[in-house]
């Protein structure tokens, strides 16, 4: 999967790759590199989303034992 001019460095753009250590994104122009979190596969998941919902707070707490 690719990600247009989404290099925090150059704006290049970024490639998904995935190697013993895990997956990670790497840019195409600069060689710019990161590591991706396991269970978060998309590169901007934590800029985009913020997962703050008084609502729905109890439920995940009982659900999701793994978010922290
Ligand atoms: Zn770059």
């Amino acid at each position: 999967m690719m990600y247009l001019k989404e290099c925090p460095k150059c704006h290049g753009d970024l490639n998904t790759g995935e190697d013993i250590h895990g997956r990670y994104v790497s840019c195409l122009q600069c060689g710019y590199l990161r590591d991706l979190p396991e269970e978060n596969s998309h590169p901007l998941a934590g800029k985009t989303f913020v997962i703050d919902a008084p609502k729905t707070a109890k439920k995940r707490q009982k659900k999701v034992r793994q978010a922290a």
